[in-house]
């Protein structure tokens, strides 16, 4: 498959891809997305004429970021033809996903394949200090043969002027009590490589839609719920605009008004049943002493009546948010992620339970894939933000 890889030369910086013509980004999002295309198939699918299609791409081709693959007989008329391509391996990003504890990077290739990982705590919280600690593991994830040349940082919070990436000058991170923080700025002098930043649930929805649970899907939910919840929606391919009103809402939607109390007094809302301090709060109270999630887990499938008690008050949440997303949005496919889905998995009997509860019919042609409750996809979110921003020029 390698056969034209000598056409891609050498290790090109991320200037090349900046270069790209606007009217040819729709082939390279393409190829990067699906995957090698003859030129007939992917002037059928961007609605191009073939000459246009070879006119777009030789530039991209002599300058070595298109390749052309070994030839097949094209699937449209039977010719022999060489699919284009683009050779992932090429080109690496750093993704960073900031929590209020941990650094947790990943280097992927261009089709964000995670090549390399870390995890560290942080040590000191001041912006200079995680940056100086971001661009340590970078360096460090570098020896292993894989060199960023952009990267993506995702972090809970948002720019304070309205907009999902970079654009805005300051940047909100509650969790990191980061409060109008120049990070863009920060990042593009400290890093040494283009950086972008990105609210990390929003970085995770688009890395999911295209290399993820949502490939493929053009209408889809993302919710998440961990430290705090998380909701994104894709309609027609494209997410729907939510302002950080918008969101809090959604976090504190009234699930069941005598359920648990979240921190703003609200009985039953989607943060009381399923944000991990919710969840850690409701286990201590019935075991009287501090416990963790895994713990928990594993003392539900133990059998310990508190713990199965708190999975069943997950599972059941989840269900029913998701029912209500579905009821609402009219997307078949839920994708979940976060530290608390963990427990709610272990109550999984339970999600079917709130899904009944909210959604009469079909409940269960729902799909709801669930995504590891450990930190990688949202690091691997910020490599696909990179990725958007700096190769398919999308953000
Ligand atoms: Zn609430």
């Amino acid at each position: 498959m390698n056969s034209a890889r000598t056409q891609a030369g050498s290790r090109s910086s991320i200037q090349q891809w900046a270069a790209v013509s606007r009217p040819a980004r729709p082939i390279v999002r393409e190829l990067l997305i699906n995957g090698p295309q003859t030129r007939t198939s992917l002037a059928k699918t961007l609605g191009l004429s073939t000459g246009s299609l070879t006119r777009l791409t030789k530039p991209l081709v002599q300058s070595g970021l298109l390749v052309e693959r070994d030839i097949v007989h094209d699937p449209v008329n039977g010719r022999p033809t060489r699919p284009l391509d683009i050779v992932a391996e090429d080109f690496h990003f750093l993704g960073i996903k900031l929590t209020s504890t941990h650094v947790y990077a990943v280097v992927t290739d261009l089709r964000a394949r995670v090549v390399a990982e870390a995890a560290e705590p942080i040590g000191d919280r001041q912006p200079e200090s995680v940056i100086a600690q971001a661009r340590n593991m970078m360096t460090r994830l570098s020896r292993e043969g894989a060199e960023p040349v952009a990267a993506g940082f995702a972090l809970g919070g948002h720019p304070q002027a309205p907009g999902e990436t970079a654009a805005a000058e300051v940047f909100d991170a509650p969790f990191l009590d980061w409060w109008g923080i120049p990070l863009q700025p920060l990042l593009d002098d400290r890093m040494g490589i283009p950086c972008v930043v990105s609210n990390d649930v929003s970085a995770l929805a688009h890395s999911q839609h295209w290399f993820g649970a949502a490939r493929g899907l053009s209408d889809f939910a993302l919710v998440t719920a961990g430290a705090g919840i998380g909701y994104s929606l894709f309609i027609r391919d494209h997410m729907v605009t939510a302002t950080e009103s918008n969101l809090r809402e959604f976090s504190h939607h009234i699930l069941d008004p005598g359920g648990p109390m979240c921190a703003e007094g609200h009985r039953g809302c989607v943060a009381s049943y399923l944000s991990t301090h919710s969840i850690l709060a409701s286990a201590a109270h019935g075991l009287r002493r501090q416990v963790s999630i895994e713990e928990i887990t594993r003392m539900a499938r133990e059998g310990d009546a508190v713990c199965l008690q708190v999975t069943r008050q997950a599972g059941w949440a989840l269900g029913a948010v998701i029912a209500t997303v579905v009821n609402i949005t009219m997307v078949k496919t839920v994708v979940v992620a976060g530290e608390s889905v963990e427990v709610a998995r272990t109550g999984k009997r339970h999600i079917e339970r709130g899904m009944g509860h909210r959604r009469h019919r079909d409940y269960r042609s729902i799909d709801i894939p669930m995504l590891s409750a450990d930190f990688t996809e949202w690091a691997r979110g910020g490599a696909v933000a990179a990725i958007r921003t700096f190769v398919a020029g999308t953000s």
